[in-house]
């Protein structure tokens, strides 16, 4: 079995955000992403911490602009809309759900093509939908598609089994494959016989949120499992794969943590340096 770590990936691809960096500097331009965080939920926290800490480490700048979780749409609406139009900015990421009070449509909706790094908007989502070629796909579907391509996995030809449909992870995860001309396969709650939908594909995405759930019984040797889940168990974080039971059968595995989540900041990084070379030639 092959542990595919994030890590490798990571220290190639921030290298070479580095050098852009090192560019845009004589420029006098550092890439900027505002963070946008309302309340103080300690998922969006751990998330924060780890983009705070990539961006630092490249030479990049993050900002997390803070709000109460009983801000009105008005102040945040305002606070969107300052950030999109204010030139040092590159990029903008409001972490989400929004709390149930706020209109979250609306709100992720104001943000630019050009500074919608994490494919927020809508139009973003269409871009990726008809893979035009135009805005940013998001982190957490493109951190998966750049694993399997630093571990020169194809994915031409191959059947690839999609476990979650959110538009956040799992419907942009499928237009993504598919781009690679993967045989694309979208589980869900509905879904009969799931076990055997995972049985039969090249490779696995694990998206649903549910801790541990695709166990020995989904999988086979020769099999690609790449975990995107983050689950706490019993004090623990976890995939949505049961690693214990589904290594010692396939080929290779993300790990959870060190995985695929630990790469969506590195291409959340990537997209702003991509935002802030626009117009630099
Ligand atoms: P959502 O809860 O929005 O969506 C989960 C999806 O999985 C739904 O489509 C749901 O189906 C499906 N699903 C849930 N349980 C099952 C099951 N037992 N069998 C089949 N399908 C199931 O989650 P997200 O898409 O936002 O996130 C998915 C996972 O990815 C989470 O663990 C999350 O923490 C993680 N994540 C990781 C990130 C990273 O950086 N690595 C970033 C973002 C998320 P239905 O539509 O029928 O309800």
């Amino acid at each position: 079995m092959r542990e595919l770590r994030a890590k490798p990936a990571v220290e190639a691809l921030v290298e070479d955000c580095r050098k852009q960096i090192s560019a845009l500097g004589e420029n006098g331009i550092v890439p900027t992403l505002a963070i946008v965080r309302v309340g103080e939920r300690e998922d969006d926290l751990a998330y924060e911490r780890g983009i705070l800490s990539r961006f630092e480490k490249a030479g990049a700048r993050a900002v997390v602009y803070t709000k109460p979780e009983s801000v009105g749409m008005e102040e945040l609406c305002g606070l969107i809309k300052q950030l999109d139009g204010d030139d040092s900015i590159h990029g903008i990421l409001m972490f989400r759900p929004l709390p149930k009070h706020l209109d979250e449509d609306t709100v992720r909706n104001l943000v630019s093509e050009k500074k919608d790094v994490d494919c927020m908007s809508d139009l973003g989502l269409a871009h990726v939908f008809a893979q035009d070629g135009r805005g940013y796909p998001p982190c957490t579907p493109e951190a998966v598609t750049e694993l399997l391509r630093f571990y020169d996995i194809p994915l031409k030809g191959k059947k690839v089994t999609v476990v979650g449909r959110s538009m956040v992870v799992g419907r942009p995860l499928a237009m993504l494959l598919l781009r690679e001309n993967a045989t694309v396969t979208i589980c869900h709650t509905k879904t009969e016989e799931l076990e055997k939908e995972c049985k039969r594909a090249d490779i696995i995405c694990a998206a649903a949120g549910s801790a541990e759930m695709i166990k020995e019984d989904f999988v086979r040797e020769g099999q690609i499992v790449m975990d995107v889940g983050i689950n706490v168990k019993d004090g623990r974080l976890c995939g949505d794969v049961d690693f214990g039971q589904v290594s010692g059968i396939v080929e290779a595995i993300t790990p959870v943590p060190g995985g695929v989540g630990s790469m969506t900041t590195t291409m959340l990084l990537r997209h702003v340096i991509s935002s802030a070379s626009e117009g630099i030639s």
